[in-house]
């Protein structure tokens, strides 16, 4: 497996598969041929049909400037490598000088055909997360010390970057109101859940309340097309910083133990990149949400210092209860019901540790076989 900031990009909403990914295939091709005069990109698939409510083509001409941007609806997917395939050409002088296919293959990566890439560079040499707990036990070391073993603690400074970024997210959410963009007339909801407080209001109901603002303001930042983390995806945007803040802010977890469980949470996302797909385009809401509703109990888990098997078993549970999501956007916005869905799954993440707590020792699917059973699914 790569290394988990592959998990974690920065970049502009709403979509990482429709903006973040082809924003940096742009920019890749076009460091390419700086001296073309010229360029043409194609949308097939996926991007073809979805790409123009998820801004794909306004996010391939803020990283190539001039470029005309064409939606190609007629090609079968069947027919193409990848649901979200792009082809880049350049030209000087009236004569095409490069075509290039480049995949946005989920969380805002990119696949270059026929070429490997740096995030292929493989940092753990384990396939799964059963092979990483195999080694943590005949080690004695924990899940965390494992990743800091094998990434360096470098990593450590990259996640606060990271871990800045999703908290600039929630708090630019929290304060902004108004309707988001795309038509539907939305309007954002994310300071009003926050200051919203109900008579007599109960611990538990303050709790799910904040959290589920905090779930609004990050995934309404996305919708809005302004800058988040993806976790592992724009759409997913919501749940794992969510969860995170809700730990650091309002239960007083310090800084330091947010990245420990921020590059636990980031293992488990890894985990299911590379075994199964964390693309709503591929594998549908299940690879999105289902995937950060895992990271965000393994997160919590890890925060609580609970065991290798309470950790596992708890983003099993969170995976689990998300199989066959599908991603259905309305009006291909990431909005309906792409942000209520970031709250209720960072709400059942909780749900998801609790039962762990208790019930780990009669656990009877691994976190490895929920991982196929989604990409069969
Ligand atoms: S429905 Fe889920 S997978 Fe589809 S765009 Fe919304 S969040 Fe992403």
């Amino acid at each position: 497996m790569n290394s988990i900031t592959s998990v974690y990009k920065i970049g502009n909403g709403p979509s990482s598969s429709h903006t973040v990914g082809p924003y940096h295939a742009a920019r890749t091709f076009g460091a390419r041929y700086p001296d073309a005069d010229a360029y043409e990109v194609t949308l097939f698939g996926s991007l073809a049909f979805t790409g123009e409510g998820h801004g794909t083509s306004k996010a391939i001409r803020e990283g190539l400037p001039g470029a005309k941007v064409v939606f190609d609806r007629e090609t079968k997917e069947e027919d193409l490598p990848h649901p979200n395939t792009m082809l880049f050409k350049a030209f000087k002088n009236g004569k095409e000088i490069a075509a290039v296919r480049i995949f946005s293959i989920g969380g805002g990566s990119i696949r270059i055909e026929n070429e490997a890439s740096d995030e292929d560079k493989e940092v753990y040499p384990q396939k799964n997360f059963s092979e990483i707990v195999a080694l943590c036990n005949q080690e004695n070391i924990k899940i965390i010390q494992l990743i800091y073993i094998l990434e360096g603690y470098t990593l450590r400074e990259k996640l606060r970057t990271v871990w800045h970024a999703m908290q600039e997210s929630i708090r630019r959410g929290l304060k902004t109101e108004g309707v988001l963009p795309g038509g539907l007339g939305l309007t954002r909801k994310a300071k009003f859940l926050y200051e919203k407080r109900c008579y007599n209001e109960s611990a538990d109901v303050a709790m799910n309340r904040v959290i589920a603002a905090y779930a609004y303001a990050a995934a309404e930042e996305n919708a809005a097309e302004k800058v988040v983390v993806t976790a592992p995806t724009c759409g997913s945007c919501g749940v794992l910083p969510s969860i995170l803040y809700y730990m650091y802010k309002d239960r007083g977890f310090p800084e330091e133990e947010i990245l420990d469980a921020l590059a636990v949470a980031g293992l488990i996302g890894n985990v299911i990149r590379t075994n199964a797909s964390i693309s709503g385009a591929e594998c549908g809401c299940q690879a999105e949400i289902g995937s950060a509703c895992s990271m965000a109990a393994a997160a919590v888990a890890q925060l609580y210092g609970l065991s290798i098997d309470q950790i596992e078993y708890a983003a099993e549970i969170a995976m689990e209860h998300n199989l066959g999501l599908t991603c259905d956007p309305v009006g291909g916005l990431v909005q309906i019901p792409c942000i209520e869905r970031n709250a209720v799954a960072a709400m059942r993440a909780l749900s998801a540790v609790n039962l762990s707590r208790f019930l780990y020792e009669t656990r009877k699917i691994s976190f490895d076989e929920v991982v196929a059973t989604m990409y069969r699914t």
